[in-house]
């Protein structure tokens, strides 16, 4: 059976699919989205939303339900005994269910005017659009937000990558009122543990390392303090894995399909912007779907994913280096303003000079703490 053609054709309907749907939707285009899934759509994540991801999605006409989440002030840093916290410049971050994004996100492409299709596995490509269980979706423009493995990537010609790192994680929420209004980040031995509050009485929590067999139970001994704040605390959930990959493509788009979200890349959990990426390249996107042409998406996708890739790097600096970690944590402890500075321009105030600035501050300070 033929369908009738629309303008754009997304793969993937989880954060970055949806994303992607609304920004085209505010340019005036006629959108499909197809998710093998049914909404809510779960998967692990840490569940933070920075400043900047709650301005881009707001800039998608998406508001989020406070009353279902949770504010954060900021970010900290804890290691062996030391803790050091910088907080946002002005806006707050959102702590929030997954389930309850997707929902929302799901909700408000709705009422834009999104065509959704659940259940719906695609099957391949062909020039003329998009196969679903192998029935034809004619389409001017393919966007896959199919995830960090994409089959559409491959489908298109762009597995080719230039630099590939992947490390394992796990997540569990816990039916717990937040100790804090930070996210918390713990350095352990070769692996770290990051705690989101995402409602009055739960918190998420995620350990990233580069082990696939650690689980949060085994990690749990490293870090004394969460283990005494969480012992006897009921789950509210079931343990989940998932990998997190840092990819960099040689290319993001053909002529007429284009990635976005983990399919286009990904940057490495500890970074909290994987979801901010995909909600500032879905604006950019739209802007060159709507122009009639891709040619604008490679370097546009480029410069939003240089700061948290650059930021991504310096983290990963620390993780196996117990020594630079502890000056770097006594730097922030004794002039916290590096850390206020290089948290501002991580959550996009300020630019990438100024980025450049604030390391540079970070590396004279280490010299001389
Ligand atoms: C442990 C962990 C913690 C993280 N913490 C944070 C954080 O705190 N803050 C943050 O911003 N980011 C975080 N991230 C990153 C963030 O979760 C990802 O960047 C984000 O989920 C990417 O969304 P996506 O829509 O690209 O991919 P996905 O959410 O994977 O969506 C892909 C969708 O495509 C669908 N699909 C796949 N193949 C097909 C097919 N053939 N046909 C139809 N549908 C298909 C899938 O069903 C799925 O719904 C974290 C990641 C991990 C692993």
């Amino acid at each position: 059976m033929m369908h009738d053609t629309t303008d754009v054709f997304v793969i993937g309907g989880g954060p970055a699919g949806l994303a992607a749907a609304l920004a085209a939707r505010q340019r005036g285009l006629q959108v499909t989205v197809a998710d093998s899934c049914t909404p809510p759509i779960d998967k692990p994540c840490g569940e933070g939303l920075m400043p900047d991801s709650v301005a881009a999605l707001r800039r998608l006409g998406v508001n989020l339900p406070m009353h279902e989440a949770y504010r954060f002030r900021g970010i900290r840093f804890l290691g062996g005994a030391l803790s050091s916290e910088a907080e946002f410049p002005e806006a707050f971050g959102i702590g929030l269910r997954r389930t309850i994004l997707h929902r929302v996100m799901v909700e408000h492409a709705e009422r834009a005017g999104v065509q959704m299709m659940w259940n719906a596995v695609v099957t391949g490509l062909n020039d003329r659009g998009v196969l679903v269980r192998n029935q034809l979706f004619p389409a001017r423009w393919i966007v896959a937000a199919d995830g960090g493995s994409s089959q559409t990537r491959r489908w298109a010609g762009l597995e080719l990558h230039r630099k590939k790192d992947q490390r394992y994680t796990f997540r569990q929420h816990y039916k717990i009122a937040p100790w804090s209004d930070f996210v918390e980040l713990h350095w352990g031995p070769n692996c770290q543990i990051y705690i989101t509050p995402i409602a009055v009485n739960r918190v998420c929590v995620a350990l990233i390392s580069r082990n696939s067999a650690l689980r949060l139970e085994d990690a749990l001994p490293y870090f004394p303090a969460i283990a005494e704040r969480l012992r006897g605390v009921d789950v509210a959930s079931v343990e989940r894995g998932a990998v997190s990959v840092t990819r960099k493509l040689a290319r993001v788009c053909t002529d007429r399909v284009a990635l976005i979200g983990d399919a286009s890349g990904g940057v490495d959990a500890i970074t909290g912007e994987g979801l901010c990426l995909a909600f500032q390249h879905a604006t950019r996107l739209a802007e060159c779907l709507a122009s009639g042409s891709l040619a604008r998406y490679p370097e546009a996708h480029r410069s939003v994913a240089l700061r948290p890739a650059m930021m991504a790097r310096m983290l990963l600096l620390l993780e196996n280096r117990e020594t630079l970690r502890q000056r770097v944590l006594r730097t922030f402890v004794k002039d916290p303003r590096v850390f206020t500075r290089l948290l501002a321009t991580h959550v996009g105030e300020g630019s990438h000079l100024d980025f450049a600035a604030s390391g540079l501050a970070l590396g004279w300070k280490l010299l001389t703490v």
